[in-house]
């Protein structure tokens, strides 16, 4: 597959099957800062394909958003060093001294510690018999790191959520380009996948404080398509509005379909109705 051009220093491999997440590499006149690592060797080989492709320099640094097994497993095979929050390099120490065969990850899913959804894509992303390689990071930041190009900057910020404690965007200036990793997902290691607004809404306040002035592309983990500002402020605000609704009516899920309902005129969106479930599916305090 090859590479989109998507500004002036940043290329783009957008998702793929089984579960590979976007990567993008961001080149300055010092160098190329891979962002995130890919979901396996050959993963890491398809974009350092399309980067020679592109007579683009090879990464000499890959920053991490989070740890979750499709965004790291890549990065020994970049060769070079990793660049992550101090919550994403506690996590891949862990990573590090798990099993990854089938046994040990089907014990892992049955004793809850995995999720029948990665282990499923892992295996289909790395049949067995798998050899799994996790880098450790060389540099490690807490919570915000500049890291200077030349003639581009990137801004890598931990901003947490749902979807993982450790989520850092990053920020590609003076392209405008705004690479989110998974950060606005869902809590999806839990019983029910699902939004909190405790966690979800100081999210929100961090990405409005970074995306100033706004970006002009934003890139999505696992999202085909980037967004415009005017597409990744609509999505902010139905996060909001319905968050809002969830605070209104815990755990009510019909008393939120018909609070959105009233606020939309009759009618109640698929990804609405989604997005109203994962809240109605957060755990309450009692539980
Ligand atoms: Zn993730």
């Amino acid at each position: 597959m090859s590479l989109i051009r998507l500004s002036p220093h940043v290329v783009w491999m957008p998702p793929g099957p089984p579960d590979r997440p976007s990567l993008c590499a961001v080149t300055g006149e010092r160098g190329t800062l891979m962002l995130d690592a890919g979901a396996s060797d050959a993963h890491a080989r398809l974009f350092l394909e399309g980067l020679g492709e592109m007579g683009i320099a090879r990464p000499r640094t890959v920053a991490l958003t989070h740890w979750h097994w499709d965004h790291v497993f890549g990065a020994a095979e970049i060769g070079a060093p990793v660049i992550c929050s101090a919550l994403t390099a506690g996590e891949l120490q862990r990573l590090a001294n798990d099993d990854w065969n089938d046994a040990a990850l089907d014990a892992r899913v049955e004793s809850g510690e995995e999720i029948a959804f990665c282990a499923d894509n892992l295996k289909l992303e790395l049949p067995a018999p798998r050899h799994v390689r996790i880098q450790l990071p060389e540099m490690i930041f807490e919570r915000l790191l500049t890291i200077e190009l030349g003639g581009v900057t990137c801004r890598l910020q931990q901003v947490g959520g749902d979807h993982s404690a450790d989520s850092v965007v990053i920020s590609i200036d003076p392209d405008g380009v705004l690479f989110l990793g998974d950060c606005l997902y869902d809590d999806i290691y839990a019983p029910t996948r699902h939004y909190t607004t405790a966690k979800l809404f100081p999210l929100l306040d961090k990405l409005d404080q970074i995306n100033q002035p706004q970006a002009e592309i934003i890139v999505e983990g696992h999202v085909p398509e980037v967004m415009d500002h005017a597409a990744f402020d609509s999505l902010i605000g139905r996060f909001r509005l319905i968050g809002g609704l969830a605070n209104q009516h815990p755990g009510d899920e019909a008393a939120m379909i018909a609070a959105c309902m009233t606020i939309s005129h009759g009618e109640l969106s698929e990804d609405d109705a989604e997005l109203i479930h994962a809240f109605a599916s957060a755990p309450r305090p009692k539980d």
